[in-house]
């Protein structure tokens, strides 16, 4: 699928702009504050009904302006569709329409224009804390499996119950007697969960090598381990066996959980380790190599994304290419093949040979 035009009409500093891609790569180039990561921002938007950056949607109608108005035509699902949404300054909701009939829920407007976002904040997934690692992998897998998506909000309600009861039983310890009802639940769903991880990431860390070794050249072997509750002997194990693992390392900590007050363990502590060539690149990684590593994550999750829907979600890559060395940066620009991508820089005179360059100057096409 590809966005073939989009006009965009007051939307943040763009009064007026018109625009034709390309199938293939887009090239956004322009100095800083000229408007490139909005130009991503308004495509998300379109696809998705959600903005990466703003808090409120009047943020995104141009300063001193009553509404903004984005329009796109996108070649998805084999045939010519539109999608167009306006944004009101005020308190008016925005009004969202498909093929030019009006629509009320997100989910009406989603699947035509799929996306993925690498933003510059992406890059710092492999090097800071496992929080924000389980924050990609959940929000990838939600997308992938619904299923999972429940799964998940089922096993974070069951949490928060638990929590609930180890922080009052100081208070009243007869609370304790329904505990272990608690942990039996929230084990069941865990094990789901561990289930479903361990095929993502299989699957995740695969693409990612291939995508890793072109991009480096063959020079690195990319190697993603997901890690799980300790007691878990094999993550791929059927559901019962994972569960009777999950009680048993609860089981270990029953005790510090009673006086710490704390769901100590879980796999709401899962985390996963990338590295390259044998070396932890948390520990490890060079600038560089962290961020081609996180840019095969990305790469790797569209990969995913498009062999479940049959057709690959639009890249958006902001910002990427600082930092990387020609030949890292000639990957992103010219070796990307499938699919369409957009990708911004400030550094003039980059080109692609796979597709077009659109220069931006003060929310205008140069
Ligand atoms: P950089 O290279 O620094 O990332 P950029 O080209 O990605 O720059 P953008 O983030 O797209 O820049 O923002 C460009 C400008 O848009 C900013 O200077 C900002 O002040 C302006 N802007 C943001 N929201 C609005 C709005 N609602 N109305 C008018 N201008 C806005
Ligand atoms: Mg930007």
């Amino acid at each position: 699928m590809n966005l073939t035009s989009l006009e965009l009409r007051n939307f943040r500093n763009y009064q007026q702009v018109q625009l034709e891609f390309d199938p293939g790569v887009n090239l956004i180039v322009g100095d800083n504050a000229q408007g490139k990561t909005n130009l991503l921002e308004a495509i998300s938007y379109l696809g998705c009904g959600k903005s990466f950056r703003a808090q409120k949607v009047s943020e995104m109608v141009r300063f001193g302006e009553e509404f903004a108005e984005l329009k796109g035509t996108v070649f998805s699902q084999e045939r010519e569709q539109t999608l167009r949404i306006l944004l009101f300054s005020g308190s008016r909701p925005r009004q969202m329409f498909r093929n030019g009939s009006k629509k009320k829920s997100l989910e009406e407007i989603s699947g035509v224009l799929p996306t993925v976002l690498f933003c510059p904040e992406d890059l710092l997934v492999l090097k800071t804390g496992a929080a924000q690692r389980r924050r990609f992998g959940d929000i990838a897998l939600c997308q992938l499996r619904p299923n999972y998506d429940a799964a998940l909000t089922e096993y974070n309600r069951i949490l928060e119950q638990k929590s609930r009861i180890l922080k009052d039983h100081f208070e009243n310890p007869a609370i304790l007697e329904i505990l272990p009802e608690y942990n039996t639940r929230l084990c069941q769903v865990g094990a789901l969960l561990i289930s479903y991880r361990a095929r993502f990431y299989e699957g995740l860390g695969k693409a990612a090598a291939k995508y890793h070794s072109q991009f480096s050249g063959g020079s690195e072997t990319f190697t993603l381990e997901y890690k799980t509750v300790s007691t878990v002997q094999d993550p791929f194990a059927p559901v019962k066996t994972l569960t009777q693992e999950l009680l048993d390392h609860l089981d270990r900590h029953y005790r510090a959980e009673l006086e710490t007050g704390q769901c100590l363990t879980g796999p709401h502590k899962d985390d996963f380790t990338v590295s390259l060539s044998g070396i932890d690149l948390k520990i490890y990684g060079s600038q560089g190599q962290t961020r081609t590593a996180a840019i095969s994550l990305k790469l790797a999750q569209r990969e995913l994304m498009g062999r479940e829907w049959g057709e690959e979600p639009v890249l958006l890559l902001d910002d990427v290419l600082s930092e990387l060395d020609p030949g890292r940066q000639d990957f992103v620009l010219n070796q990307i093949v499938s699919g369409q991508v957009f990708i911004t820089c400030c550094e003039p005179g980059r080109f692609t040979k796979l597709g077009k360059t659109i220069e931006i100057s003060k929310g205008k096409i140069v």
